[in-house]
């Protein structure tokens, strides 16, 4: 695609994802407040998906991974140890020009002449470095020792509570912490739609081993991260990894891999997949004096364990989702003539709604009757969408639009007006084939959730 194909593409999948509901901009209605998003009715469904998956086969399935959900205020204490509050900075370009804030890393350059991406000016200030983190103040004075700070990630409070968790879990090396949650970034240029948000989310695992294990979990995770992708529906050919060279990675960090998407606007990355050695906790310890090592039984040593992590962003995970499920082709029309039909082809597991229920005509009781008897039918099972307005293609195409994978026409054979042998059966119509087939409604629950776990 080129360039201008791509732009156009990310257009109409910022303009569906307003319209069907997806993601709002925040405030809107004051103008909008830079950087921050409201997911909608189906962005929500999409989210909470991905985020319970991740959580299924990340906690749920293993043995050896528990889950912690921290607090968003942070002690600035922890994130001094941590580093953020000295060096979590970008560094910061003014344009004299437009007076536009520009990040230094992302200017664009003219031969050799570094240039303001918004006015193309080229009287910009020298670089300086601006703390990403929000501060905000705890109680009511307003001395320094009431500051506190919204976390820029989640990864802190597991580090911070690492001994109380292995206590209570009373885990083995290996083992992980695992936790889902907000995290703020004050970002110089936020940009690309969800991309790059001042508040998003998080999934991040720490996983704690011997010093000795840590190369080979590294491979490990990169491994099961990728598969992860594969198995929430992302095509495979649109993910990269990159091995982050020795360079430009965090000076403790013995390798990391970035998991990277072919977005519309480019090559970014999902998630960074990163052996951390023992640098946080050592950190920690030293700051807090309290010891957060590990006493192996066995061995009869004491020592502080390393941590490979995988951290990954939701909001960039359901912007990947959305960006790969977006397709256009083309369908038949009430009167048959083909049109341009917009699918969304989300993996059924991540779809926000999974079925939907159509009584054939809305002025029918019998009909709407026995529709809504599947639907309290299904309900329990999954979530489920019912529609009786307009003509049943247009109701098929709406659905379509939103990625539903499945739908269900309760018509005439349904009632046993065309035969005993089809009463209590009803069509199942596939999303990505349009193909219908007949089947019986007590069938239903089973034939569609084994299709959506
Ligand atoms: P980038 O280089 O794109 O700013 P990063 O390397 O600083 O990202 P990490 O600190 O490794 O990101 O954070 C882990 C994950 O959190 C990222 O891979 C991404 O998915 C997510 N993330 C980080 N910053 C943002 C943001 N501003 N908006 C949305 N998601 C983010």
């Amino acid at each position: 695609m080129t360039g201008k194909e791509n732009a156009q593409r990310m257009e109409k999948i910022v303009s569906l994802c307003k319209r069907r509901g997806f993601i709002f901009q925040s405030s809107e209605i004051y103008g909008g407040l830079n950087g921050v998003w409201d997911y909608g009715p189906l962005g929500t469904e999409l989210k909470n998906n991905l985020k319970q998956y991740w959580w299924q086969v990340m906690v749920r399935e293993r043995d050896d991974v528990v889950g912690l959900d921290g607090a968003i205020l942070t002690h600035p204490a922890v994130l001094k140890a941590s580093g953020h509050v000295d060096t979590f900075t970008d560094p910061m370009v003014d344009c004299r020009t437009c007076k536009a804030r520009l990040r230094a890393d992302q200017l664009a350059e003219k031969n050799g002449v570094r240039q303001c991406p918004n006015c193309g000016g080229k009287d910009l200030t020298g670089a300086r470095p601006f703390n990403l983190m929000f501060q905000t103040q705890m109680g009511a004075s307003a001395d320094p020792a009431s500051i506190a700070y919204l976390r820029p990630e989640t990864a802190q409070s597991i580090f911070v509570q690492f001994k109380n968790v292995l206590d209570v879990s009373r885990k083995k090396l290996p083992f992980g912490i695992a936790q889902i949650g907000k995290a703020f970034r004050n970002e110089i240029n936020p940009r690309n739609f969800t991309f790059r948000s001042r508040e998003f989310e998080q999934m991040e695992l720490e996983y704690f081993c011997r010093p000795e294990q840590g190369m080979d979990l590294l491979a490990y995770w990169l491994k099961e991260r990728i598969r992860f992708y594969e198995e929430i529906g992302i095509s495979r050919k649109r993910l990269h990894v990159l091995d982050v060279p020795e360079k430009e990675r965090a000076f403790y960090s013995k390798g990391t891999f970035d998991i990277e998407y072919e977005f519309p606007f480019g090559r970014q990355e999902l998630e960074g997949v990163a052996y951390r050695t023992d640098y946080d906790l050592r950190q920690h310890i030293k700051a807090s004096g309290k010891s957060l090592d590990y006493f192996d039984d066995e061995t009869k040593e004491r020592f502080v364990p390393h941590v490979v992590e995988p951290s990954a962003g939701v909001d960039r995970t359901v912007l990947a989702l959305i960006c790969d499920a977006y397709d256009e082709d083309s369908a038949p029309d009430e009167k048959g003539k083909m049109e341009t039909r917009v699918v969304m082809r989300f993996h059924p597991r991540m779809a926000p709604i999974k079925c939907a229920i159509f009584p054939l005509l809305r002025n029918k009781e019998a009909l709407v009757a026995k529709a809504r008897e599947v639907q309290a039918l299904l309900r329990p099972h999954m979530n489920v969408f019912y529609d009786e307005g307009g003509a049943i293609g247009r109701r098929y195409r709406r659905q379509d639009e939103i990625g539903t994978p499945f739908g269900v026409t309760i018509d005439f054979e349904t009632l046993g007006e065309k035969g005993e042998e089809l009463r209590d059966t009803v069509t199942l119509r596939d999303r990505d084939s349009m193909k219908q087939e007949r089947v019986a409604i007590k069938d239903l629950p089973q034939l569609i959730s084994s299709k959506i776990r």
